[in-house]
């Protein structure tokens, strides 16, 4: 195997209210940490119809201005690192026609699927901590599999986020992510494993997600994996530990991790 490049696709900014760090600081994180290539994919806006504002996430508003700051980074830091601007968003059925439009318009490089809420932030609970029952874990992964059928998406991002707020990985956890791997090794998505969660977990305590039970189930089906570090704060970015035992216990389950997604083109969007 080809030695892995370091690259990560998952980062964040201030602009969703609860990330620390300028944007130039995770770049000269990345740097610092020997990336090759830094994706950012602030959490996307939603043209809510009502008028409602989220404050986790950019608005229709402050996207441009996302955009020019990050590209003008790109320009920047050239000569030392590949900078690429995405989304991470969710799948809002009535709202993607709309979310499509942006990201051609505006040359969105790439969009991780985030499900975090469905069908839209506005009306439906957060899955990270209302997957309290099996309602809520069917919901997850219906959410799961229309996102993950959508050629938008580059990747999967933590797609066991249920298991932070589900008690226990019991028969319904396994079969939603028996179904979710499945899935995934069909339709040809990579599937994220999450370094924010795999820090949450270490310091709570807990096996929330990245959880074990879920990756054994991902490498019985033959999934693939890349990492994703979710930074909230630059300092994530350079931290190895987690990324380190990541890899170790994918490598341990045998599950191919790869360091490259496809960029979108205007076809993609057009399909
Ligand atoms: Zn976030
Ligand atoms: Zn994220």
């Amino acid at each position: 195997m080809t030695k892995l490049r370091k690259t990560n696709y998952h980062t964040h900014t201030m602009r969703c209210n609860h990330a620390v760090g300028l944007d130039e600081d995770y770049v000269k994180s990345a740097l610092r940490a020997g990336y090759t290539e830094l994706g950012f994919s602030e959490h996307g806006p939603w043209n809510y119809a009502s008028g409602y504002v989220s404050h986790m996430r950019l608005s229709p508003e402050s996207t441009d201005e996302y955009l020019q700051s990050i590209r003008a980074l790109a320009q920047k830091y050239k000569d030392g690192i590949t900078i690429k601007i995405g989304l991470e968003s969710e799948y809002f059925p009535e709202h993607m026609s709309w979310l499509r439009e942006l990201v051609a318009q505006k040359q969105i490089d790439y969009v991780l699927f985030g499900n975090h809420f469905y069908p839209d932030d506005e009306t439906g609970p957060y899955y990270g901590n209302g997957t309290t029952n099996v309602a809520m874990l069917r919901s997850y992964h219906d959410s799961a599999l229309k996102g993950m059928q959508d050629p938008l998406y580059a990747y999967f991002a933590h797609p066991d986020l249920f298991m932070r707020s589900y008690p226990k990985f019991d028969e319904n956890a396994r079969s939603v992510s028996r179904s979710i791997c499945q899935a995934a090794k069909q339709l040809g998505v990579l599937l994220e494993y999450n370094l924010a969660g795999a820090l949450y977990n270490h310091e709570n305590g807990v096996e929330c997600y990245p959880h074990r039970s879920f990756w054994e189930i991902a490498a019985e089906e033959g999934c693939t994996a890349i990492l994703g570090v979710d930074a909230h704060d630059n300092d994530h970015i350079e931290d190895e530990t987690y990324r380190e035992e990541g890899l170790a216990l994918l490598k341990e389950l045998g599950i191919p991790v790869t360091d490259t997604i496809s960029f979108l083109t205007d076809a993609d969007l057009h399909k």
